[in-house]
């Protein structure tokens, strides 16, 4: 089955600017912003411009320049966001969630930075 891309979603239409968003960080491929509804003192959602609804889709179609610069501005947001160890933080945990197994609400390929308290179990017991 091929990728089916929906350029409706909530993630596109910030892309385009039709929604606002708080901004973390953006590149000419990628964009980062904050949580609407945070589940951690750090919640930023990062995501590439292009349009892949998932990380498989993202890892498999996306160029090398996408898929560095999206890796890159991970690295650098836990470093400035202040949850990665090296620069003082207690570390941080990355999610990218997938179709109905994974729960994904939005069909935009994303990946969430969560820090700033301790987070427990990856997985309900
Ligand atoms: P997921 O379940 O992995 O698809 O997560 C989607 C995330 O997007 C959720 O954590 C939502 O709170 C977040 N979200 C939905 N709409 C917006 C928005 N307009 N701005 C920022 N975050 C949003």
């Amino acid at each position: 089955m091929p990728y089916d891309y929906d350029d409706q979603n909530v993630f596109a239409k910030i892309i385009r600017g039709e929604i606002p968003n708080k901004t973390a960080a953006e590149t000419d491929l990628s964009l980062a912003f904050h949580d609407i509804r945070p589940q951690a003192p750090v919640h930023v959602l990062v995501i590439p411009k292009g349009p892949y609804v998932n990380s498989d889709h993202f890892g498999a179609e996306a160029t090398d320049a996408e898929v560095l610069d999206l890796t890159r501005l991970i690295a650098r947001l836990c470093t400035d966001l202040g949850v990665a160890p090296v620069a003082g933080g207690a570390g941080y945990r990355l999610i990218s969630n997938s179709d109905r197994a994974g729960a994904q609400e939005v069909p935009h390929f994303h990946v969430h930075i969560l820090g700033g308290k301790s987070l427990g179990r990856m997985l309900p017991d």
